[in-house]
């Protein structure tokens, strides 16, 4: 049992592992734990007998940006196991059970492996033959049709594509149409942070690399659960702390993470930005900072100290309801610490006050110094997605014809009926109030959804062509580190299964033959982009195939020195005059509100008192395709809602109970779990369930199908709306483990 630095809660390892992190019986993967990372051959707990023919295809997991590579041995057709590299100098050897979940989601007796057309009659089997033919005839009639206005009544949403040549070939088929309408990945829940790191420091993504957590005096992991959402990094976390780094973890959830923290604070969900504010304030106030080094490096100090002078540290106290010990040891860490590293969780910009969240942490460090230089700098949980697409498109396809639109935007054009086709590559359910989004997609033309299972997207789709997992397929794909990696292909695919290169690339070659490029491979077309941009002319197949943690972009030449750290390599920052400006017209003054639809706000809905925050849990990434892994779902606790012990008593419930989470848009099924790592009047759930799983312990309704559909300037609202808790009548399809 170990008592917690600052709270006083009493935590044990195991009480919080198995609180958050796994249920009681685990047939194939064992939980994280912090003694030891996850490896391919630790984590199996019968480890597979390999034949002694079976030979060794290298490869890596398409699910995060750690990257993780990986040997995978392949016997008779089949991968008999997966085991990290443990060459990989980011990963150690280390895989976390969402990458060794492939093999099952791969085999999985769910997966569907035909291309089948929705006819008045129901489902029917087509060749993938037919379903191209069938895609390109519609792009070449939208052609024909709408001429150059075709583009805007075609979209694309993309999936975390499993390589970049799918991408590119997806980017280029879009592009050869006409099309102009593309929805990022990460547009609707992490794109505030790149494009605030864009506009203050000229640059989309991280400013250092993780391993320079080890030469920081001080890491605040700010909203970052590293140890659930990037599980193989927390090696880097005990190799910091062993080298003397402290760690302070930012959260209203005690998680894995803490385990970690030699201080963890709880502000109120949302309230980060007010924080940040308060800390500046304190530096400024008392002059913790050094005048000359601002000077040289920023720009508008006196504004970002008027727009901080409110935020004394009485005010700071009652929004964000820390304590007055804890806030001014805060301070005191960040203002005396010489060689800082922030990481921002991906949560900070789920509020719909992210843009000045972020805004003001980067400020914080900038005034401190410590954006630029070894042990200093700010990391994301998106990382950095290497540069080159967009003029690789535009030098082989030709420049777009028109500027795309928003989500919000394309949204509005799918309900009233103007987009005539609809590229559906990952799920409706990421988008706030996601019921209203499947309706709005109801109304396009066609939608070709290329997808694994029968999941909730079938019923928009008019079209299903199956994908293939990526040990089924080659190509690169990039890492946090901006390093590039490579996979060979391990395995056939199972039935008609197509990567998504291939069926991008063919529908491309029928609709353009002239323009599209004709290419047999992702080696090919990765070749063809090496040297088309001239900051991958350093790169090849061969060699990112040689390496075991890929190689670092930018590369223009195969003898370039490889850069990790700062990306700063200058000494600069890459805005106009290298300076950090506090002020932007594009941000607004220096002004802070509570989250859309928080029940703090004045004049709130009194009806639901509680903050609902949402996040992933180790089981989860993004592509909620790991719901269907057995094993996960045996690791996952069914549709849980977790409150402290106080909002329980409030609400009169108690552990276990049945209740309903509603909000003002609607309510879904959940089980309470009573647990002290929450700060009262937070309601905590985790965000990627579907309600198609064949397995008890990943099925639930979307819980983006009751948030309100807010959005601040760049991202959507995923945490911070009111909720409240409806004790129901008990229901065998809710889980949940109870304690003890
Ligand atoms: S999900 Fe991320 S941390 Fe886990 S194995 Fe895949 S790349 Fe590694």
């Amino acid at each position: 049992m170990r008592k917690d630095n600052n709270t006083g809660l009493k935590i044990s390892r195991r009480s919080l592992l198995k609180s958050c992190l796994a249920g009681a019986s685990l047939a194939a993967i064992r939980p994280f734990s912090r003694a030891s990372a996850f490896s391919g051959a630790s984590a199996l707990k019968n480890p597979p007998l390999i034949p002694p023919d079976a030979t060794v295809v290298n490869g890596y997991c398409p699910f995060c940006q750690v990257r993780c590579t990986y040997h995978a041995r392949v016997s008779s057709g089949r991968i008999v196991s997966i085991t990290g590299n443990p060459r990989n100098r980011w990963t150690g050897g280390a895989m976390c059970p969402k990458g060794l979940s492939i093999l099952e989601l791969m085999n999985s007796k769910e997966r569907l492996t035909e291309p089948m057309l929705r006819t008045e009659r129901g489902w029917k089997t087509v060749t993938y033959a037919e379903a191209v033919a069938l895609v390109a005839e519609k792009l070449i009639t939208l052609k024909k049709e709408h001429g150059p206005k075709a583009g805007e009544r075609l979209a694309l949403t993309s999936p975390l594509w499993d390589c970049r040549e799918s991408e590119l070939a997806a980017l280029m088929t879009m592009r050869v149409s006409g099309g102009v309408n593309i929805m990022p990945a990460g547009e609707v829940c992490i794109s505030t942070t790149a494009n605030v790191l864009s506009m203050l420091l000229g640059a989309n993504t991280s400013t250092t690399t993780v391993d320079e957590i080890t030469n920081a005096r001080l890491l605040v992991l700010w909203g970052a659960n590293l140890a659930e959402t990037y599980p193989v990094y927390s090696r880097w976390l005990d190799k910091a702390k062993a080298g003397g780094t402290k760690i302070i973890y930012i959260d209203p959830r005690r998680t894995p993470t803490s385990l970690f923290a030699d201080v963890q604070l709880q502000p109120e969900p949302g309230t980060d930005g007010v924080l940040a504010l308060g800390t500046i304030r304190h530096i400024l106030e008392n002059g913790l900072y050094d005048a000359g080094m601002v000077g040289r490096t920023t720009t508008g100090l006196e504004a970002l100290r008027k727009g901080a002078s409110p935020w004394t540290a009485e005010r700071v106290m009652e929004i964000t309801r820390l304590g007055a010990e804890e806030l001014g040891a805060f301070y005191a860490d960040v203002a005396a610490s010489e060689r800082t590293v922030i990481w921002m969780g991906g949560s900070l910009c789920r509020f719909t006050n992210g843009v000045q969240t972020i805004r003001f942490i980067i400020s914080l460090q900038g005034l401190t110094g410590n954006i630029i230089g070894s042990g200093r700098g700010l990391l994301t949980m998106e990382g950095g997605k290497p540069e080159g697409e967009k003029e690789f498109i535009d030098a082989v396809c030709g420049p777009a014809s028109m500027p795309g639109v928003n989500f919000r935007r394309l949204l509005a054009a799918m309900k009233k009926g103007a987009i005539d086709l609809l590229f559906l590559n990952s799920s409706y359910r990421r988008y706030p109030d996601c019921d209203a989004v499947r309706e709005a997609m109801k109304q396009c033309g066609f939608v070709v959804y290329r997808g694994f299972y029968r999941t909730d997207e079938l019923e928009v789709a008019d079209l299903f062509v199956p994908a293939t997992y990526s040990p089924e397929s080659s190509g690169s794909h990039y890492g946090a580190e901006k390093q590039v990696v490579w996979r060979d292909q391990a395995v056939e695919a199972p039935g008609s299964c197509v990567p998504d290169w291939r069926f991008y690339r063919d529908i491309g070659r029928l609709v353009a033959p002239e323009v599209y490029p004709d290419f047999r491979d992702p080696a090919e077309l990765s070749e063809l982009f090496n040297r088309t941009v001239d900051s991958w002319n350093g790169f090849s197949v061969e060699a990112m195939r040689k390496s075991p943690d890929g190689l670092v972009w930018p590369r223009p030449r195969t003898d370039s020195p490889i850069l990790t750290g700062s990306i700063f390599s200058r000494g600069v920052l890459e805005t106009e005059d290298g300076k950090l400006n506090f002020v932007l017209p594009t941000l607004g003054g220096f002004s802070w509100e509570y989250p859309r639809s928080s029940p703090h706000r004045p004049k709130a809905e009194k009806d639901f008192p509680l903050v609902l925050i949402q996040g992933k849990v180790v089981t989860q990434w993004q592509q909620t395709m790991t719901n269907f892994s057995p094993s996960l779902s045996r690791m996952a606790r069914g549709r849980l809602v977790q409150v402290h012990p106080d909002t329980a008593a409030a609400f009169n419930l108690v552990h276990g109970d049945p209740v309903r989470l509603e909000t003002v848009v609607g309510g879904l099924e959940a089980r309470v779990d009573v647990t002290g790592n929450i700060r009262p009047g937070v309601v905590f759930t985790a965000s990627h369930f579907v309600e198609g799983s064949p397995y008890a312990g990943t099925r639930s309704r979307a819980l983006n199908s009751i948030l309100p559909n807010n959005w601040d300037r760049v991202s959507a609202q995923f945490n911070g709306t009111g909720c409240r808790l409806v004790k129901v009548a008990d229901s065998a399809n809710i889980r949940v483990e109870r304690e003890g």
